[in-house]
């Protein structure tokens, strides 16, 4: 397992930069220089403009900006749910571009979790079943005894025979939680987790990501617009115009929402 980062060019415009955490740590996934143009002539819009970043093992990152800024495409480029024009994306050293689509879906249903702000559960199956879907489909047994820690860790054990219709908003995404994280991924990708919910149950869903970097090691990036998701995670990038243009260690909700009353309207600093 290669997770050593991989080397940059030596421009030195930020666009090209590869940014790390403060105090470092061991690389689990990686934008290499990465760029997404959509459209052509006066229609071209630069989604991503060379964006390389280094995303550490066993923390949280979260990814904010304003509407437009990149967010969600840097997120699916680096989910492996779209591909970007140029750049590649690294995970847990395997790089993605190489890869064709029978390996894209093992990479994604074996190292990657999901979570979406729109739950995106199967309604006709229950929260049990939800959760286990990934594992069923790809063929894999249930590890009891993470299932267990899961599912006590969010919380769903008394709620495991319902159906999604009969969970609220909040119960609902702690069932993806638990499927995102039951697999193991190396990474998971939370887009707008709480986009959603009322601020109780985004309490609950971003304390339980955290718990789960802090108590297993799981790596975890979340996009949000919301200052308080980003005060749980361990380190907040910004984004704008498809670039990251500030980062943060350690930041609290207060601090963040500080930092965004520095940023003009297209998040740049003002
Ligand atoms: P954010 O998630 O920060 O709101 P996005 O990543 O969704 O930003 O979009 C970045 C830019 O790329 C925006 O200008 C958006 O209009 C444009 N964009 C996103 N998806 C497409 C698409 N499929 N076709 C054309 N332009 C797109």
């Amino acid at each position: 397992m290669n997770t050593e980062p991989v080397a940059t060019t030596s421009d030195s415009t930020s666009s090209s930069r590869v940014s790390t955490a403060a105090g470092g740590g061991e690389t689990i996934a990686q934008a290499v220089d990465l760029r997404k143009i959509y459209g052509t002539g006066e229609a071209e819009v630069r989604a991503l403009n060379g964006v390389s970043v280094n995303f550490q093992r066993g923390r949280m990152t979260a990814i904010m900006g304003p509407s437009g800024s990149g967010k969600s495409t840097l997120m699916h480029c680096m989910a492996a749910l779209d591909r970007p024009t140029s750049g590649d994306v690294v995970i847990d050293g395997t790089k993605v571009a190489g890869l064709k689509d029978k390996a894209l879906t093992r990479l994604r249903r074996d190292r990657l979790g999901f979570v979406f702000q729109s739950f995106n559960l199967v309604p006709t199956l229950t929260a049990k079943e939800n959760i286990t879907l990934p594992l069923d489909i790809a063929g894999r047994d249930v590890d009891q005894s993470w299932f267990d820690t899961v599912v006590d860790t969010v919380g769903l054990r008394d709620r495991l025979s319902h159906r999604p219709n009969e969970l609220s908003g909040g119960q609902q995404q702690r069932v993806a939680c638990a499927r995102a994280l039951v697999s193991k991924p190396a990474i998971v990708f939370a887009d707008e987790p709480t986009g959603n919910l009322d601020s109780r149950a985004s309490a609950e869903i971003l304390g339980f990501l955290q718990s789960s970097v802090r108590d297993f090691g799981q790596s975890i990036v979340i996009v949000t617009h919301d200052p308080v998701a980003a005060g749980y995670a361990d380190r907040v990038l910004f984004l704008a115009d498809g670039e990251i243009v500030d980062e943060m260690a350690n930041p609290t909700a207060d601090s963040v929402l500080e930092r965004m009353r520095g940023f003009d309207a297209a998040g740049r600093r003002s």
